[in-house]
């Protein structure tokens, strides 16, 4: 799926509970948007692109590093949780619809590095789908209804100010004022 639809599902898996700490947003978050990191491959060009994405940021065992790593590192057994499931749902969500508008199925490296088995979903439906853009637009739709009624946004990830003025809106439109 598109970045932005990973990254509002990714805040949502973060912001779970009561007083989650920026940080904690913030890794959550980025667990479920970082497995994309292996498509900057494309920077340098399309050959590049197609060798790695989808492999070493979307193998089960990174997801697995990122748990050991903040369990033990971090000594956070939520955080590491919430981190993998962030990170997996990432995984679920470009096996279901991120085919190109040729129908080309991308194939996910699972268990990269120790294989390079390929994993196909012959359903996948097209990065363009409508499917896609309803899921974004019902996520988006429920970040900022979360926003009007806890008082923040992923705004706050990037600027507390931004946040502010846009939680404030938010409220306007939800009548929460
Ligand atoms: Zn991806």
């Amino acid at each position: 799926m598109h970045i932005q639809t990973h990254f509002l599902l990714s805040w949502l898996v973060a912001d779970q509970g009561e007083s989650v700490s920026k940080r904690d947003l913030l890794i959550v978050t980025l667990c479920g948007v970082g497995p994309d990191l292996d498509g900057l491959g494309l920077l340098m060009d399309v050959k590049t692109y197609h060798l790695w994405h989808h492999t070493v940021g979307h193998s089960i065992f990174t997801g697995l590093l990122i748990f050991i790593c903040i369990a033990f590192l971090m000594k956070n057994i939520r955080l590491a949780t919430y981190a993998s499931l962030s990170f997996y749902l990432h995984l679920i969500c470009d096996f279901l619809g991120s085919a190109g508008s040729d129908g080309y199925i991308w194939p996910i490296y699972l268990l990269w590095p120790f294989s390079l088995e390929k994993f196909l979903n012959p359903y996948q439906w097209p990065l363009a789908s409508p499917i896609n853009l309803i899921v974004t637009s019902v996520a988006m739709l429920y970040v900022m209804h979360r926003a009007s009624v806890k008082g923040y946004s992923p705004i706050i990830l990037f600027s507390k100010w931004l946040d502010f003025e846009l939680v404030k809106v938010f409220k306007k439109w939800f009548r929460k004022t």
